[in-house]
């Protein structure tokens, strides 16, 4: 039985999937986004150890919520860096017809990670940007690593989610958007493009660990941006 590092959980989630989801985030990232707004799951070492059967007896208890389109959501963290575990966790969420969606950046790819993927009904592709030298320089991992990643979920037919936080100045212009949409009609398994509005919420928790946030001095992204990027996509 695989162990996992676990940083919180939430009962009933709405944002992180289709439907009524449980949502598990792992503990451990290897990545510094700029704008990350869970900086408590970095460190490795911190979090508490759980067994899959006790993230499952937490899950059983709140399937009758789920309803037709929700299930379980594992993200993070990276949950991919605990791939053996998350894979065993959707094994069992997957016996019990329980629906499952794993939230990633995509850095990591090899025999377990596509182990995981077997078990994975949804993909939420975290897609930082669409300039490999904004990317790199913004999460520290090369684009290459995630348009590799998604030529994986779309060689596998996973329902993917291409997701991108909206940043004044980084991700909030047009040109940006068409790339991202001309990104998500190359690929078949992306069947649904979603821009997330950049907030700031996750600024207190960044002073309570003593660490700089990067983005403190970004203004939040006002959702009259998101429409117009939106429409901008829609309409090409
Ligand atoms: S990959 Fe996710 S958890 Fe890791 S730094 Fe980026 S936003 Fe934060």
């Amino acid at each position: 039985m695989h162990i996992g590092r676990i940083s919180s959980f939430q009962s009933l989630g709405t944002v992180d999937g289709p439907g009524v989801r449980y949502v598990v985030f792992m503990q451990g990232c290897s990545l510094r986004c700029k704008c990350c707004h869970n900086p408590e799951t970095w460190d490795m070492h911190g979090g508490r150890e759980y067994t899959v059967q006790e993230i499952m007896k937490r899950i059983e208890r709140c399937k009758s919520y789920f309803g037709s389109d929700g299930g379980v959501t594992v993200s993070g963290g990276e949950p991919l860096l605990q791939a053996k575990f998350v894979a065993q966790l959707f094994q069992l969420c997957k016996q019990s017809g329980i629906s499952t969606c794993l939230d990633t950046s995509g850095c990591i790819i090899n025999d377990d990670v596509k182990e995981l993927l077997r078990f994975t009904d949804t993909v939420l592709l975290d897609y930082k940007s669409t300039d490999p030298k904004a990317y790199k320089n913004f999460c520290g991992m090369d684009m290459q690593t995630a348009d590799d990643f998604l030529l994986l979920l779309d060689k596998m037919h996973i329902n993917t989610y291409l997701r991108q936080v909206i940043i004044k100045g980084f991700t909030d212009s047009d040109e940006n958007a068409r790339r991202l949409f001309e990104i998500a009609s190359a690929h078949e398994c992306v069947k649904k493009t979603e821009l997330l509005p950049f907030r700031k919420m996750c600024a207190a928790k960044y002073e309570k660990l003593g660490i700089p946030f990067p983005l403190k001095d970004t203004e939040e992204t006002p959702t009259s941006v998101i429409e117009r990027l939106y429409a901008l996509i829609y309409t090409a």
